[in-house]
C-alpha cells in the first residue's frame, strides 16, 4: 500500500512538473511584466463569509496539505462583489462560507495531474484555471449560527450528483442550491454546470492567471508575474 502511495505521489509529482514546464521562465513567460495582482483576503468583506479551506489541510481529495495558510484570496472586484451578497443574506440572517477562491497554478498543475477530468478540475495547460485568477469561488449557504444549509452533496464530491442537471436531488436541496444560484448571478457570478458550489465572476477569461504563493501574499507582496494565456484558451 505504501508503495502504491509511493508511485502514485512521484507520478502526480511528473505530471505536475510536465505542466509548469509549459511556461518554462526565460521563454513564454519572458515576455510577461509583474501586475499588480489585486488580490485581497476575503476576512476584509463586511460581513464575512464563515470560511473552511480544506486545502489547507488535508482532508481534501488529494489528502495532502496544498495551501501554506488557511486564507481565501478573491480579485478586489470579486472581493466587492461577495461584500453585496454578503449584504443581501444577511438580511435573511444568512451568510456565505467560502471553501476557495484564489489558487496558484502551480497548485492548479498538481491537482490536474491527480484528477485529469476538465469537468471537475480545470485543464492549465487549455485554459490556465478559472481559481488562478482570483475570479472563481467555491461556496455553500449557512444559517446564522453558521450551519450549512442541506446541499445535494459534499463538497469536492466529483460525479454526477454534483451536477446542476442531475435529477437525483430532493426538492429542499434544489430549493437551496437554486437560491445560492440566484443571489450570486444577482451580483455577477455564473454558476458552473458541473459543481453546485462554483460560481466564476463574469468575464473571468480577461483576468490574469497568477501562481503567487499563499506565504507572499500574507507578506503583503502586492505584485505577480502573470502565467501567459495558452493560444488556445
Ligand atoms: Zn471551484
Amino acid at each position: 500500500m505504501q508503495t502504491h502511495t509511493s508511485h502514485r505521489t512521484l507520478w502526480v509529482s511528473l505530471l505536475a512538473a510536465t505542466c509548469l514546464m509549459t511556461w518554462p521562465a526565460g521563454s513564454s513567460a519572458a515576455g510577461s511584466r509583474p501586475v499588480v495582482h489585486g488580490l485581497v483576503n476575503a476576512r476584509t468583506i463586511s460581513p464575512p463569509p464563515l470560511q473552511e479551506v480544506r486545502y489547507a489541510t488535508t482532508y481534501n481529495f488529494l489528502g495532502r496539505v496544498l495551501y501554506a495558510t488557511p486564507d481565501v484570496w478573491v480579485h478586489k472586484d470579486v472581493a466587492r462583489a461577495l461584500q453585496r451578497v454578503q449584504r443581501e443574506l444577511a438580511r435573511e440572517g444568512l451568510g456565505l462560507k467560502i471553501f476557495d477562491g484564489y489558487r496558484p497554478f502551480s497548485v492548479q498543475c498538481r491537482m490536474w495531474a491527480a484528477l485529469p477530468d476538465d469537468r471537475y478540475v480545470s485543464n492549465p495547460k487549455k485554459n490556465r484555471g478559472r481559481h488562478t485568477r482570483g475570479t472563481a469561488v467555491d461556496v455553500t449557504l449557512v444559517d446564522r449560527l453558521g450551519r450549512e444549509f442541506a446541499m445535494p452533496t459534499a463538497y469536492d464530491f466529483f460525479g454526477e450528483a454534483a451536477h446542476r442537471s442531475s435529477r437525483a436531488w430532493t426538492p429542499e436541496q434544489r430549493a437551496h442550491s437554486l437560491k445560492l444560484e440566484a443571489v450570486m448571478e444577482r451580483h455577477g457570478f455564473v454558476p458552473y454546470p458541473f459543481e453546485w458550489w462554483h460560481f466564476d465572476f463574469r468575464n473571468w477569461e480577461k483576468f490574469p492567471p497568477l501562481d503567487i504563493s499563499f506565504r507572499n501574499l500574507a507578506l503583503g507582496v502586492k505584485t505577480a508575474t502573470p502565467i501567459p494565456d495558452s493560444p488556445n484558451s
